[in-house]
């Protein structure tokens, strides 16, 4: 007797090389291939006369051979087989290209289905590589048909006819995920019936009605395991912290913060007040100001007596930090630090005595300070910004330095509000949904390599006017490796001061530069004193240059779209006109719709979901960087309502039983999806 772990050669047709194939899709059991799930259909149920074919229509035609096909070499590459075919309304010309073989697999005066486009000539009518079948055949015409995505050596027609053996002998032995409660409560169909119908669907409804509850289940086991790892969290107690008055700090600031950010600031004094440690996102596209929410809650920390860290991923970013924020948390009376790979041995020294001592309350700076010889004396707030290019490890690890500390994560890739429901389960979140006033559009063009010219002089013209320009020169990482892009960036840069302008300042920043020289090169371009700084993305994120007006982006569609989001967010920073142009010859349709996006909109919350809808969520971080078991078929951007209803699912039946005793096979599922990268979102 076959079982869902039987291999999936125990079907008819699947030897051991197609075998091999399969193992390619991921497919080993027969569970597996059962669970390979179409990625489109075709209807084809219509059968029409030839009389009723109408040109351009998707029809079955049943009709017979008037006479044995014939085979036309019009040329090397190009063979003919023809055919006539007939019913009692008229005459059906066939023609297969390149298909020999369709010569000799004719009967004259037999019937066949012919499925295909039809054509009129007149009153005849023609098809073109029409899918056959015997008459009354029902494997490939006259229904619904499952299109699955293929691989080498693997056909259409292959999987289907393994997938019809492979759900007749195991469809029944599925265990379901789906506790019997909640699948009556919320109107779901059994899990046999769900696969046999997302396979080979009877109809449009039936198809909907597997698939709602296909997504209901993976929604809902996604929910489980999310809320269990959360669940573990908030069983973790502190003594709650005072509420701090921050009169003084709003007073300290330049500008009214926006609603967003006040909002912000206020969910994170409901944490800190709460008496559990806080795990929270604050979430906001570039220059929303979430610098200034951070502050707040460093304020919050000191006045409670506690010590506050606010890890970057970059020195400069950890700098810019430094430097906004030291004179107003000093001017508040809190002693703030500097902490890099850049900072002397001698001064190190004297920031870690004081770390120590609990003399210094705030410190900024890179993963120099997680390392191993950094105490502090009384941590109880841990920032990282940008948390999408820290490895957990490195959150965790500045973490374990406290008792339990608040976390507070902020993160400039906006994420589609599905999805950070999903992501950041264990986190709660705050979204800065709103830009500080003033704030102008940046005019973004899409343009092909044959415009470099027109862009150096507009280059020109920009700086002529007193402006600066940004040029991102592309480095993409590609399986977890950092590139050597030091001598991308540099050689364009050479380039560009002695070919294009040399009576300008370039200069070029990338990642392997000493910290000190990154520093210098930077600190000239804030100053103006180059007029165009050459860059790779290394010093993507955060960077404050208000006189930078131009970005151009080499190779764009090579970045994701939330990248260039951000890439772009260096520019307009100030109050003059700014733009963007992003450089790309790839011609894809694909890479064209994405750069589109970008000219479109200047929202980072529809980049972002138009990212998630083009590239799918599996890519929507990059491999690395999100922690969500892979989704086979809930789209997190359509889904949205019957995600809200799986949640809910899941929170009521963990409230009922929060070990999952009852339904052992809803735990089993959720440890499968759970099994693998999921730590990393913890
Ligand atoms: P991001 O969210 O990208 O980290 P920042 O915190 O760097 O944004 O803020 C971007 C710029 O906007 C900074 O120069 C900051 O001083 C300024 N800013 C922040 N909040 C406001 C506000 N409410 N009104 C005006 N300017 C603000
Ligand atoms: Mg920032």
């Amino acid at each position: 007797m076959p079982e869902l772990t039987t291999n999936v050669r125990y079907v008819k047709g699947i030897g051991e090389q197609r075998a091999k194939s399969l193992e390619k899709l991921e497919i080993r059991t027969l569970k597996d291939l059962i669970s390979y799930f179409p990625r489109a259909y075709d209807d084809r149920r219509t059968f029409k006369k030839i009389r009723d074919l109408e040109e351009g229509e998707n029809a079955c035609v049943e009709a017979m051979v008037a006479a044995p096909p014939t085979l036309n070499r019009i040329r090397a590459g190009l063979e003919l087989v023809k055919l006539r075919a007939v019913d009692e309304t008229g005459t059906l010309d066939i023609t297969f290209f390149n298909q020999t073989y369709r010569k000799d697999s004719f009967q004259a005066g037999e019937t066949y289905t012919f499925f295909g486009k039809a054509e009129a000539a007149g009153r005849r009518r023609a098809m073109a590589n029409p899918i056959v079948e015997q008459e009354g055949g029902r494997l490939v015409t006259g229904r619904i048909m499952p299109i699955y995505p293929l691989t080498a050596g693997i056909s259409q027609l292959m999987l289907v006819k393994a997938m019809e053996q492979g759900l007749a002998a195991c469809r029944t032995l599925l265990p379901d995920p789906l506790p019997d409660e909640v699948r009556q409560e919320h109107g779901l169909c059994r899990i046999g019936y769900a696969y046999e119908q997302i396979h080979f669907p009877d109809s449009e409804e039936e198809l909907a009605i597997a698939r709602r509850r296909l997504v209901f289940e993976e929604l809902f086991l996604l929910a489980i395991g999310l809320r269990r790892l959360r669940g573990r969290r908030d069983q973790l107690t502190c003594a709650p912290w005072e509420n701090t008055d921050l009169t003084g700090f709003y007073g300290q600031l330049p500008f009214d913060l926006t609603g967003a950010q006040r909002r912000a600031i206020e969910d994170i004094r409901a944490d800190l007040t709460a008496g559990r440690p806080m795990n929270r996102l604050v979430q906001g596209d570039v220059g929303s100001g979430k610098t200034m929410v951070a502050a707040a809650a460093m304020v919050c920390a000191a006045a409670n007596g506690k010590q506050a860290a606010l890890m970057a991923p970059t020195e400069i970013l950890a700098e810019q930090h430094y430097k906004g924020l030291a004179p107003l948390l000093e001017k508040l009376g809190i002693r703030t630090a500097l902490l890099t790979g850049a900072v002397k041995a001698k001064e190190r020294r004297s920031i870690l005595a004081a770390l120590e001592s609990g003399e210094v309350q705030a410190v900024i700076g890179t993963h120099a300070l997680i390392s191993a010889d950094v105490a502090y004396r009384d941590l109880g707030l841990v920032v990282t910004d940008e948390q999408h290019r820290f490895g957990v490890g490195q959150r965790g690890a500045l973490a374990a330095k406290g008792e339990r500390p608040h976390l507070l994560v902020m993160s400039a890739t906006p994420i589609p509000r599905t999805l950070a429901l999903m992501i950041y389960g264990d986190l709660d979140v705050s979204v800065i949904d709103e830009l500080p006033p003033g704030r102008q559009n940046i005019d973004t063009f899409a343009v092909p390599g044959s415009y470099r010219q027109r862009i150096y002089r507009f280059i020109e013209k920009q700086i002529a006017e007193g402006r600066q320009a940004y040029m991102i020169c592309s480095m993409v990482e590609e399986n977890d490796q950092i590139p050597d892009d030091r001598k991308a960036a540099a050689e364009y840069a050479k380039m560009l001061q002695e070919k294009v302008f040399p009576h300008l300042h370039v200069a070029c920043v990338h990642g392997r530069m000493k910290p000190k020289e990154k520093e210098k090169v930077m600190a000239a371009f804030a100053a103006g004193e180059t007029h165009i700084l050459v860059s790779t993305t290394v010093v993507e994120v955060g960077v404050d240059v208000p006189n930078a007006a131009v970005m151009v982006v080499e190779d764009a569609d090579r970045f994701g779209l939330s990248q260039l989001h951000q890439l772009r967010g260096r520019v307009g920073r100030g109050s003059h006109k700014s733009y963007c142009i992003l450089i790309s010859d790839n011609r894809s349709e694909e890479a064209r719709a994405r750069l589109k996006v970008m000219t479109q909109t200047g929202d980072g919350f529809k980049i972002a979901e138009e990212d998630l809808r083009l590239r799918g969520p599996g890519d929507f971080f990059g491999r690395r960087q999100h922690g969500l078991p892979a989704l086979k078929i809930a789209d997190l951007t359509c889904d949205m309502a019957l995600l809200k209803e799986a949640q809910g699912a899941a929170m009521e039946l963990l409230e009922r039983d929060p070990e999952l005793i009852s339904c052992p096979a809803t735990a089993g599922r959720v440890e499968e999806m759970f099994s693998s990268g999921v730590e990393a979102m913890n």
